[in-house]
């Protein structure tokens, strides 16, 4: 008798939690991990073959066979769809679904895969050999792009066009001279076989030490928090670290937190291994560079993968370390569909795989810091600046009720900069709200513009004479009376970006004042270019928010200061502090980073708060054992864990009573605590109602079994005009 076809189980991007069962005709065991094609009702959808077997819940003539195999490109390895199997049932998140999200959006259409790569450009030899004078006088053009390309590296032509929009006709000229070369390959893929690494330096004895503990668990799971301070030079110990899997024929993942990040990264590891192809992944790569990259870093060929959160699904196959930089960092969270922390799944992927795993940080997460403390991490101490004589900045606060500030800044912080001025050197002022102000406010009887769609204040944008809605994007024109009172003598309240600008502008009329926000940095590239003019000594002052704070090294910024941190103090939200904190450190530590010292003022109403004076002494585990103690007292996480289950819709009540449903259908666990539903802390967004139901046990354990349970029952409950999903370890409730 022939045996019955073997059934093939397709994980398909259907928002149901199970597999689909396909006639495998032809396919063997060897498929598993490619990529297929099959019909899907009236449609054909491409799939991830997850597994074969011999029996189906459906009768074999009602199944259908699977239409093709891609073959062309490599199956996702056994590893990969492991981790993908235990992320969809950590999350609770369709397996079909978390498997074709890992995948790069070309692979995810039954379109014939076309790895076609941007052209890149590169100074040769002689162009290098150029500068500025053989230049035409006034070509302003050619020296934007000169400038641009004087690095020697190859620049994609998406990125000179930023330059110059006439990039093309220059760099023909340039070609047909000898002084560039076109490269058809995407540009951080490339390797220059020509050029010398650079020298590591000598490194410190903290270094030394840290890479010996380190190397010594290559080859096997342990995980290592590496707390160093800003400066330390964290990120020599990841080069060396690489430098060690690559002598082993290893694969490196590094996980960083901003797209903007990785191609100042990408160039320190190109220049310390510019034989070694490297791939980058982030969110903001055109499709075909992304899948060129994706597929460099599948098929082994790629060493070294640099990239974003979703850079922690890349198939690896010989993956031999990972490193999580800035772990703390938030944006590690994925916030919609499969909801990860890309940390806690890399810290999973090397347990997986047996493989170290460094997650670096001068503010670790609390959670991290935790794990540290109780030894289920390794933790290595960076204590010092690894530059000989660099050191932390001096913080002060600057008390705002004995000294009133004039326009958002006092009086000491504005002599602060105007010294600095006459000394050349460069100032920081960090505002945590972009826009002119985050409110425009009635002062006779308190009416504010609010956003009709979002529980949410509107944002006045005074250079725009708009106001806008940072929640939904929605804009109108600034009003000029009062609609409850008619009082026409509307005042701004509070201070953004732009208004300390203005403040600023005002008191030094001839200082260039670069503005760094999510407003002056939307044109793609212009964050680069900004980059790159502050380094010159191009700006004098620099406003700005968080985007300045990561990660950026300003050799001729010697002063930080800080208006509006207080806000945080007060926060319902419990991790409010924690990110205050790390966030302060993050942006002091961008003063004094080289020869300078650098003096970080922070203007406060609260100079005695505990924060602030851990923060001078630069004490951050002093801090992180006085909010670990606040959140056992509290009960709240890391001794808890939480899973919130949200729901929307166009009613509250449609969305408080299908949470009702939810808590009553939950199964009884003596280890689970299943909070009422309530309104989330915004409780409208972009015209949607939002609600929440939070559930916590003290063992991750419970909570997962409770989960399980729970999602089955949820599934099943009528869920009719609500959309809802599970976020489990959520950032925010
Ligand atoms: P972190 O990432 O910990 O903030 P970085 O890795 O950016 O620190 O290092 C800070 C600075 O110190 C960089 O300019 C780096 O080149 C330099 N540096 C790192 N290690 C050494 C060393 N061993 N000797 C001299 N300079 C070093
Ligand atoms: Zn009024
Ligand atoms: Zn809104």
């Amino acid at each position: 008798m022939p045996s019955a076809p073997p059934i093939a189980q397709i994980a398909l991007d259907i928002p149901v939690p199970r597999l689909f069962d396909y006639l495998a005709t032809g396919l063997t065991s060897a498929d598993i991990g490619q990529r297929v094609r099959v019909p899907f009702g009236r449609k054909q959808l491409v799939g991830v073959m997850m597994g074969l077997c011999n029996d189906s819940a459906h009768a074999p003539h009602k199944l259908k066979p699977v239409l093709e195999v891609y073959r062309d490109t490599p199956a996702l390895p056994a590893e990969l769809l492991r981790l993908l199997t235990f992320c969809s049932g950590y999350y609770h998140y369709p397996l079909g679904a978390t498997v074709m999200a890992a995948l790069p959006t070309r692979l995810r259409s039954t379109q014939a895969v076309q790895v076609k790569l941007a052209s890149a450009w590169q100074l040769t030899a002689t162009g290098l050999t150029l500068d500025a004078a053989d230049l035409p006088a006034h070509a302003r053009a050619q020296r934007a792009l000169f400038d641009r390309m004087r690095d020697g590296q190859p620049h994609a032509g998406t990125t000179l066009a930023a330059t110059s929009g006439s990039y093309r006709s220059i760099l023909k000229t340039w070609v047909s001279r000898g002084w560039a070369v076109q490269i058809d390959q995407p540009a951080s893929l490339h390797t220059h076989r020509a050029m010398a690494a650079d020298t590591p330096p000598r490194l410190t004895a903290a270094q030394h030490s840290a890479l010996t503990q380190i190397g010594a668990a290559f080859a096997h799971y342990r995980a290592f928090l590496l707390h160093g301070i800003t400066g330390s030079g964290k990120t020599e110990v990841y080069l060396h670290l690489v430098a060690t899997a690559l002598a082993r024929g290893g694969q490196t993942l590094l996980l960083v937190p901003e797209i903007n990040l990785t191609p100042q990264l990408t160039g320190l590891f190109r220049a310390r291994f510019p034989h070694i192809e490297i791939a980058t992944l982030h969110s903001g790569m055109a499709e075909g560079e992304r899948l060129a990259h994706w597929l460099a870093a599948a098929e082994g060929r790629a060493r070294i993968v640099l990239g974003t959160r979703l850079a922690v699904f890349a198939p690896l196959p010989q993956l031999a370390l990972l490193i999580v930089d800035e772990e703390h960092d938030s944006s590690f969270h994925q916030q919609d569909g499969l909801r990860y922390a890309a940390r806690d799944v890399a810290v999973v992927r090397a347990q997986q795989r047996g493989v170290p795993v460094v997650l670096g940080s001068a503010t670790p997460a609390l959670e991290t810091w935790h794990n540290a403390q109780s030894g289920r991490y390794t933790l290595i101490s960076l204590a010092e600046r690894a530059i000989a004589g660099a050191r932390l900045p001096a913080i002060r606060l600057l008390d705002t009720r004995s000294s009133k500030p004039d326009a958002g800044l006092s009086a000491t912080l504005l002599s602060a900069i105007g010294s600095r001025l006459t000394q050349a050197q460069q100032s920081l002022v960090f505002v945590n709200r972009r826009g002119y102000a985050p409110a425009l406010m009635c002062f006779e009887c308190g009416w504010s513009a609010a956003c009709q769609r979002c529980s949410a204040k509107l944002v006045l944008h005074l250079r725009e004479r708009q106001l806008r809605c940072h929640h939904c994007g929605h804009v109108e024109r600034v009003v000029h009376a009062c609609p409850a009172c008619g009082n026409l003598d509307l005042k701004p309240g509070g201070f953004g970006t732009q208004r300390i600008e203005d403040t600023l502008t005002q008191h030094f009329p001839h200082a260039r004042i670069l503005r760094v926000d999510r407003d002056s940095t939307r044109r793609r590239d212009s964050w680069a270019d900004m980059q790159r003019a502050i380094r010159n000594g191009e700006a004098d002052i620099l406003v700005g928010t968080q985007l300045l704070a990561k990660g950026h090294d300003f050799p001729k910024l010697t002063l930080v200061g800080v208006i509006n941190a207080d806000s945080a103090l007060f926060s319902p939200d419990f991790r409010a502090t924690e990110r205050l904190f790390a966030q302060l450190m993050q942006v002091g530590g961008r003063a004094g980073r080289a020869a300078e010292a650098g003096e970080v003022m922070i203007q406060t109403q609260f100079p005695e708060h505990h924060l602030y004076r851990l923060l001078q002494r630069h004490d951050y585990a002093e801090f992180a054992a006085s909010l670990l103690a606040e959140r056992a007292a509290a009960g709240f996480p890391p001794f808890v864990h939480q899973a919130v289950l949200r729901a929307e819709a166009g009613k509250l009540e449609t969305a408080l009573d299908f949470l009702r449903q939810a808590q009553a259908a939950a199964p009884a666990l003596a280890a689970i605590t299943l909070f009422d539903p309530t309104p989330a802390a915004m409780a409208r967004k972009a015209g949607v109602e939002r609600a929440l139901l939070l559930a916590q046990s003290p063992t991750r354990k419970a909570l997962q079994l409770f989960l399980t349970d729970w999602m089955v029952r949820l599934y099943a409950l009528k869920a009719s005009n609500v959309r809802w999903n599970l976020d489990v370890d959520p950032l925010e409730i």
